[in-house]
């Protein structure tokens, strides 16, 4: 049957275009569905600083672009959409998309992680209207304005120093008073002339759903048991992300945060699905990792599809 893909890339962050990019170079003509999120989470963020080949940096849209139009120039082909559900129990594979069933004979799942969030009722009610996990896409909105962000790792700290551009002051609240951010990530914060942090703090609730606007956090301190209401225009979440696994549900092994489980960096455990990037790795999840991955996984469907073919 001619309808039936060599390989579909699930997923168009850098795992999913360097994926790309190779199949397509090993003429399998690929097929990558872009997902809710296209471009991944480096479409969100700022200037790119530790992705080896930019010596001044690059910024997070342009790098995800430039691999777009590279993979592409090899004959990658994009299509918009999200895979609903996936029956990976025969061959060729099926993948739901909205109303469409794609056919493949191999699979890379590139989905990466979302943002993840508190999980309060009225961070729900608020977000869009003061609460949001993309300083990028709505810093903007808080020119002039005092605002928090949420959370003691790399994307916390890359948040609190970009939103510093329109907020006049940034209290960076986080729940330890140790940080999983770089050191060089915290001292730049730690240094900012225009951010403030609060440690050993958690967020109990957010004011004011029926206003619907953020007016002030509830707070409390982890180690005195202090609650009080801390005036804010705004909360920003970094506070990490979750993999985007669930459409394979009870068909790939997970660990117990829902990341796919691989052997040899990229096989599950079903022959001619592949998994790279954030959706697999909990341990260094960076760009040029996941980049990494995706070489990976396209090396292995050529060599299956290879092999397959006698
Ligand atoms: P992360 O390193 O996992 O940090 C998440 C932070 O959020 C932790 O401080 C964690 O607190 C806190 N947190 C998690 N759940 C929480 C909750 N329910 N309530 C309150 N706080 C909560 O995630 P990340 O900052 O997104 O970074 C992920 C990876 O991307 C890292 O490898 C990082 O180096 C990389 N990254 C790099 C850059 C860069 O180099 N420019 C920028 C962004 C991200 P605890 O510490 O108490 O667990």
């Amino acid at each position: 049957m001619d309808n039936i893909r060599n390989v579909v890339i699930i997923g168009s962050g850098c795992a999913g275009h360097t994926a790309a990019l190779y199949t397509a170079r090993a003429n399998l003509k690929p097929l990558v569905l872009e997902g809710h999120e296209p471009g991944g989470q480096l479409s969100l963020t700022t200037l790119v600083e530790n992705f080896p080949g930019f010596p001044e940096g690059i910024q997070g849209p342009q790098l995800i672009e430039n691999m777009r139009r590279q993979a592409g120039r090899f004959g990658a082909q994009y299509q918009l959409g999200h895979v609903v559900s996936a029956d990976l129990s025969k061959r060729p594979f099926a993948l739901k998309v909205e109303r469409e069933t794609i056919l493949t004979r191999t699979l890379i799942i590139a989905s990466g992680a979302s943002a993840r969030w508190l999980g309060l009722p009225s961070e729900q009610a608020l977000i869009g209207h003061g609460v949001s996990s993309c300083a990028t896409c709505d810093g903007f909105f808080f020119s002039g304005k005092e605002i928090t962000v949420i959370g003691g790792g790399d994307s916390a700290m890359e948040e609190a120093i970009f939103l510093t551009r329109f907020a006049t002051k940034v209290t960076l609240i986080h729940r330890r008073d140790q940080f999983r951010a770089s050191k060089i990530m915290l001292e730049r914060a730690q240094k900012h002339g225009k951010i403030d942090f609060l440690t050993d703090t958690v967020v109990e609730d957010i004011y004011d759903p029926a206003k619907q606007e953020v007016t002030a956090l509830k707070l409390r301190n982890l180690k005195t048991d202090k609650v009080w209401d801390f005036p804010t225009s705004g909360m920003f979440l970094g506070i990490g992300h979750v993999p985007n696994a669930g459409m394979f549900a009870g068909q790939l092994d997970t660990d117990s945060e829902g990341y796919l489980q691989t052997k040899n960096y990229v096989f599950t455990r079903v022959p001619g699905v592949y998994a790279c990037g954030d959706v697999q790795d909990r341990r260094y999840r960076q760009a040029i990792t996941a980049a990494g991955t995706g070489c990976m996984a396209a090396l292995e469907v050529e060599r299956f599809l290879e092999e397959e073919e006698g």
